[in-house]
């Protein structure tokens, strides 16, 4: 897959052609900051590929991080999105993206600012999907925290870089971690497929994967999310040590704790479901008292 420059877009809902996205950068001068880590997606077929898979004509809000100069973006109103609301930091692409909310002024907004202090709660009580092509500073932090207001999100459709969409869907080996427990605890994730660097402008150093992560109903299994946060970090801290060692440090008998959630002494964290953990977590709990 190559990075393709558009020949400007059949603009969805009027009847007029957007301006292609390499000419809309040029026009506003925006060369790639890398500490925004900008790398931009100009093949509107491969936009529409990820805006499909988010089906965006399901919740009534759009959440797009990162919109940038606005592919995705494009393509996710081309795909039926009712509203979008895209945050992004850089003024640059916020100037560029006025452009494209002039033609869809009920359907788009824009907000200049910083999508870690964002709000979700600000859009309203309807669940919301989110969408981005994420920059990979601050991806998992911005997972990790839509994952703390999970009971306001339908679905997010999120492209981070290959190693961390690997983390998220591990179910075992060196890959599985706090951060696939905590996912795969709130959410289903399902990775759809990857992108090559020379897809993007500038290409990055490292291949990138589309992630579908959808909240569940109920956690997978009842547990307190610190403790659930603590058993992982000391079993996952010490990961090649079977659990009666690595538990060490967070209980002073690591046998009655393993013993009270069902689990082998001689185990090892890569090798606990995502239901182990929550067990370990509740006997610590137990264990731990008030
Ligand atoms: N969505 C665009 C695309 O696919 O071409 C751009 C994706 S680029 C990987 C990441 C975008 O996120 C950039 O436009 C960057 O300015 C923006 N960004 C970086 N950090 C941000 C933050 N903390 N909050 C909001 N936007 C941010």
């Amino acid at each position: 897959m190559t990075a393709t420059t558009d020949p400007g877009e059949a603009d969805a809902g009027c009847n007029t052609t957007l301006p292609p996205l390499a000419a809309v950068i040029a026009r506003h001068g925006l060369q790639p900051k890398r500490a925004l880590g900008q790398h931009f997606l100009l093949d509107p077929g491969l936009c529409g590929r990820i805006a499909r898979a988010a089906r965006p004509d399901n919740p009534a809000v759009i959440l797009e991080v990162g919109p940038g100069p606005g592919g995705l973006t494009r393509a996710l109103l081309a795909a039926g999105a009712a509203r979008v609301v895209a945050v992004e930091k850089d003024r640059r692409c916020v100037a560029a993206l006025g452009e494209l909310a002039v033609r869809y002024p009920d359907r788009l907004e824009i907000v200049e600012g910083d999508a870690l202090s964002f709000d979700i709660a600000t859009l309203g009580p309807a669940r919301i999907g989110i969408v981005a092509n994420l920059p990979y500073n601050v991806g998992t932090r911005l997972l990790l925290r839509w994952l703390e207001r999970v009971e306001r999100i339908e679905s997010m459709t999120l492209m981070f870089q290959k190693e961390v969409a690997t983390r998220i869907t591990a179910t075992g080996g060196r890959d599985y971690g706090g951060l696939s427990v905590r996912a795969q605890w709130l959410c289903t994730c399902e990775r759809l497929f990857d992108v090559s660097p020379r897809a993007f402008v500038p290409p990055p150093g490292v291949v990138s994967t589309v992630v579908r992560l959808v909240p569940r109903a109920t956690p997978l299994a009842p547990a307190d999310p610190d403790a659930l946060d603590a058993v992982t970090r000391a079993a996952f801290g010490q990961r090649r040590k079977m659990l009666r060692r690595a538990l060490r440090g967070l209980a002073p008998d690591p046998h009655a704790l393993l013993e009270r959630a069902g689990i082998p002494p001689e185990a090892r964290a890569e090798t606990l479901s995502v239901a182990d953990f929550c067990a370990l977590a509740r006997a610590w709990a137990v264990l731990r008292g008030p």
